[in-house]
């Protein structure tokens, strides 16, 4: 089973698509990763999910990727008296450190690391950026703002502070038992939500190892003043735009995502855009022009994966939104100005043997019209150098691990096969040659190109190009 087009979905697994009918027709549909979002739903439910999902893995005979998104240090509001409260521009209100009373003069903001490190000036934004309020004075348990967009603050909403840099612990109680919980499930990657500066990267890969990649959620102002080394420190990306656009003005963030987009794919790291991609089809059955139209500039960003949040976890057409988004990536893929505008984004490589070799395959591959790239690939590394180039031939991907082969489902590109080592030159091009054919990336007189590192079965070396013919 093969996809025709490069860069991946992700989709977000909730109420409207945990069953296994469900999960099948998503994956059907062109869903590469699954998302379990562990701000919502029980241990039970994501452990149904998660069976759910390697059981279709086998009977497709496909790996797919599992992601683990980890709720983070979110803060809400406490619980208010009747609920909600309304309050209007101009106005004076008061939050209070603990209480759970709840009027105007007492909203509950039950985390004292707020109250420690907000200032008179900065922003507090409630419930997506809905209601906005600045700072005016404070104590050591109260926090005294004017209202500066008026609105309806309701129980438990979440605050974003742009302007605070907070001392939270990026893992949170919650995260820790989630985390572990994951770990045992055996999810592919962990995305840790709010990094704020490189050191919150460090504990999280302490607890992590080797047994999930690490995705950070860039979804802080502070993050992208630290971008490059929280890049280098993670095995992917995920721009939140959810949060990021109510923490940095709307305007900045297309910018920052091509900044983003451009900086992983120099990094050699799967970047993925998220969120609010086809929105209005949480309750409609085609998207708005506009959204079709972000989809595909995330596209001709050069993303390697874009992601589906609550059209397809509690939306009323999550298989259309997967259709509708396999459609728009594979139209954008096809059109006459994607190359030109993908190449001319290439942020070069590093000047070094491994990237040299993966980048000159994609383009002896280009010159010779190869039907495919195979990349025998360890670790995953020389079929994300390969990828880096954003090559027109597709890559085929083969790897003997199986937690490598679902992780390349995040990457742009790479169609992945699970094949014990090799060990001779001759059974390299044997397998290739078998591969190729059986997945359907050769037939008779293709030529195809050959990427491995040799030794055999060593992790980190790109240093060997073949080129192979198919025989008539
Ligand atoms: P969330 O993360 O859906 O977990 O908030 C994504 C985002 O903020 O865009
Ligand atoms: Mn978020």
């Amino acid at each position: 089973m093969r996809r025709h087009r490069r860069a991946k979905i992700v989709a977000t697994v909730g109420p409207a698509s945990n069953t296994p009918e469900m999960l099948k027709r998503l994956f059907l549909a062109g869903v590469d990763t699954f998302r379990l979002n562990f701000s919502h739903g029980t241990h039970e439910d994501h452990a149904k999910v998660h069976a759910a999902i390697r059981a279709l893995e086998a009977e497709m005979g496909r790996p797919i990727g599992i992601l683990q998104d980890l709720q983070g240090p979110k803060i809400r509001v406490g619980t208010i008296r009747d609920g909600k409260i309304t309050v209007a521009a101009g106005e004076s209100i008061r939050f209070v450190l603990s209480g759970a009373d709840g009027d105007k003069t007492a909203i509950p903001l039950p985390h004292p690391e707020i109250f420690a490190a907000v200032m008179p000036g900065h922003n507090l934004l409630i419930d997506d950026g809905r209601v906005r309020v600045a700072v005016t004075g404070l104590g050591d348990d109260y926090i005294d703002a004017k209202v500066v967009i008026g609105g309806t603050i309701s129980n438990r909403k979440g605050v974003n502070l742009p302007d605070t840099v907070l001392e939270l612990s990026p893992l949170t109680a919650k995260d820790r038992v989630d985390l572990a919980f994951g770990l045992e499930l055996g999810v592919d990657w962990v995305a840790m939500s709010f990094v704020q500066k490189p050191a919150d990267l460090l504990e999280a890969r302490g607890l992590i190892g080797d047994r999930a990649g690490l995705m950070s959620k860039i979804e802080k102002p502070a993050a992208l003043d630290r971008i490059d080394d929280i890049i280098r420190l993670s095995d992917s990306v995920m721009v939140a735009r959810g949060d990021l656009g109510v923490e940095i003005p709307h305007e900045e963030v297309p910018g920052r995502q091509k900044e983003l987009v451009r900086a992983c794919r120099l990094a050699v790291k799967p970047v993925i855009v998220a969120t609010q991609m086809l929105d209005s089809m949480v309750n409609a059955p085609t998207p708005t022009r506009a959204e079709a139209s972000d989809v595909a500039t995330a596209i001709y960003d050069g993303a390697d994966a874009v992601m589906l949040s609550a059209e397809s976890a509690s939306g009323a057409f999550p298989v259309e939104a997967v259709e509708m988004m396999d459609r728009i990536i594979r139209s954008t893929e096809q059109h006459k100005l994607y190359r030109s505008i993908i190449d001319a984004s290439d942020p070069g490589e590093e000047q070094t043997a491994p990237h040299a070799v993966a980048a000159a395959a994609a383009d002896l591959a280009e010159v010779i019209h190869a039907s495919t790239i195979v990349a025998y690939t360890s670790s995953g590394t020389t079929a994300a150098r390969i990828a880096r180039r954003r090559p027109a031939v597709p890559i085929l991907a083969i790897t003997p691990h199986a937690a490598v082969s679902r992780r390349l489902s995040l990457l742009w590109g790479a169609h992945s096969v699970l094949s014990a080592d090799i060990h001779t030159y001759e059974e390299m091009v044997e397998r290739a040659l078998g591969f190729a054919k059986e997945e359907g990336f050769a037939k008779p007189n293709d030529q195809m190109v050959v990427v491995a590192g040799i030794p055999f079965a060593k992790a980190g070396t790109t240093n060997n190009l073949r080129v192979v013919q198919v025989e008539g």
